[in-house]
């Protein structure tokens, strides 16, 4: 008895010593306080060699040169499993017509995903230079050239980390977001089964190169979108009373739709209808049989949304009927339903800020205002916990950059390293803290030395290859 007792004190306090020693030396040499924040430097380090810079803008210029719309990225699909292959990163293809999904680390749990969007807009683009767009009347002019090359990118960082990486980062290669809910069709097709989290982004010019805004909760509004046929009798505009007026009838609904907004909706539950496009007619001193008119609608709630649409239809019809008018209206809605609004996850809003912040400085981790603006990202989230933010590329000493969806669009290629490290350091932090939550929970060890074991063996293994200069890329 009085042995067993002598024992059991000496293992507690040998314990106490083993456990206390790796905190001390946690706390005084990695100075944050779960051991991690080294990696998204390094990874920016590395993320910004000149080979590594020389070949993610080449990769970027191929795919601007040859721009493709939704479902038809042929071209940029091949581009991009051609780069896998020369990475040795296994693939899916075709998932969703033109998409690829690759799979970096063990191809075991956990799983975390990487996403990034494909496809071109219908816009000629202006101005003159070496990479333009050689495809009349098509445009890489939302920047998914850019989201195509940083997700390249980070695939490229994580396999030359592979062996420090325990679970896998799925890629995710979409098509159509441009209205073609591409995210929608991807995920039908499974490619999010059993990942826990994911990660997207997207460039802008209203933000400066080295700075990313985002924000918990919902960033950007539901989408839906309409078009009505309004029919009358056409005749002579000089005998009005011998027709049925569909331009007149269309008019009184564009304004009429407005009051759904001005009159109906909650002040504090913004929502936007425009209507976007109105065609009839084809002379001064004729009515037109009919007109046709096209819009959008948005909210940052699928009720809202779904009341709007509702609202919609009714004023349409009644309007018309107002005026003896007929009206059919297709909303669009199938396959693909109303774009949700995008929500990000508060805990993965905790990680973006502490990755973001430990590779850019946390003054350059703004906060985003809610934009009316949509995105198909937002389906990934009503699957799983997702998370989208906004990477900045403007560059104070150059003129500033046109906006997306305008042939003035222009990418400041600088962004292409920070875009491809954040979301590889995103990925890889995401499956450490997995690894370390299991092993503590698991009772392996104390909770205290985890992140201090873990997050020194990836630094480490990252600072021997930093400095192994003559690695070929
Ligand atoms: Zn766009
Ligand atoms: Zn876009």
């Amino acid at each position: 008895m009085k042995t067993s007792m002598g024992f059991s004190k000496f293992v507690s306090l040998v314990l106490t010593f083993h456990l206390l020693t790796p905190t001390l030396v946690l706390s005084s040499s990695l100075s944050s306080s779960n051991g991690l924040s080294g990696i998204p430097r390094k990874f920016l380090d590395f993320a910004k060699r000149k080979e590594f810079v020389d070949w993610i803008v080449g990769v970027r210029r191929k795919i601007h040169e040859n721009p493709e719309l939704g479902y038809e990225e042929f071209e940029t699909s091949k581009l991009i499993r051609s780069e896998l292959d020369k990475l040795g990163i296994p693939y899916k293809h075709p998932v969703s017509v033109t998409g690829v999904v690759g799979f970096v680390g063990t191809g075991g749990p956990p799983f975390v995903a990487l996403r990034a969007d494909m496809d071109a807009l219908p816009i000629q683009e202006e101005g003159d230079w070496e990479h333009r767009s050689k495809i009349p009347g098509k445009m890489h002019a939302c920047g998914h050239d850019a989201h195509v090359s940083m997700a390249l990118g980070a695939a490229k960082i994580l396999q030359e980390h592979v062996q420090d990486i325990n679970g896998t980062i799925v890629l995710v290669f979409q098509p159509a977001e441009e209205g073609g809910g591409g995210a929608k069709k991807m995920l039908d097709q499974g490619v999010l089964d059993n990942v826990d989290a994911i990660f997207g982004l997207h460039v802008t010019h209203q933000e400066t190169v080295g700075t990313v805004v985002s924000d918990s909760g919902p960033i950007l509004a539901g989408n839906g979108l309409f078009t009505a046929v309004i029919t009358g009798r056409g005749g002579h505009a000089a005998h009005p009373q011998h027709s049925i007026d569909p331009i007149l009838a269309a008019s009184n609904i564009i304004v009429s739709l407005q009051h759904l907004v001005s009159c109906e909706a909650d002040p504090f539950d913004p929502r936007v209808v425009t209507v976007g496009k109105f065609q009839g007619g084809s002379a001064f001193n004729v009515i037109p049989d009919s007109v046709t008119i096209e819009g959008t609608f948005r909210a940052f709630s699928l009720t809202s949304l779904v009341q709007l649409k509702q609202r919609i239809e009714e004023v349409i019809k009644g309007q018309a009927a107002v005026l003896r008018c007929n009206a059919t209206i297709d909303f669009h809605d199938k396959p693909v339903p109303l774009y949700p609004p995008t929500v990000n996850d508060n805990d993965l809003h905790e990680h973006f800020l502490k990755v973001a912040g430990d590779m850019l400085g946390n003054d350059k981790v703004k906060d985003m205002k809610p934009l009316m603006g949509s995105e198909d990202f937002a389906f990934y989230q009503e699957a799983i916990p997702g998370y989208f933010y906004f990477i900045g590329m403007q560059d104070e000493s150059r003129p500033k950059l046109g906006s997306v969806h305008t042939p003035q669009f222009t990418i400041n290629e600088d962004v292409l390293p920070y875009g491809a490290a954040l979301q590889a350091s995103l990925a890889a932090t995401h499956l450490l803290k997995a690894e370390l939550k299991s092993a503590s929970t698991e009772g392996n060890m104390h909770e205290d030395v985890l992140p201090y074991c873990a997050a020194t063996h990836l630094l480490k293994a990252i600072y021997m290859k930093n400095c192994e200069d003559s690695r070929p890329f």
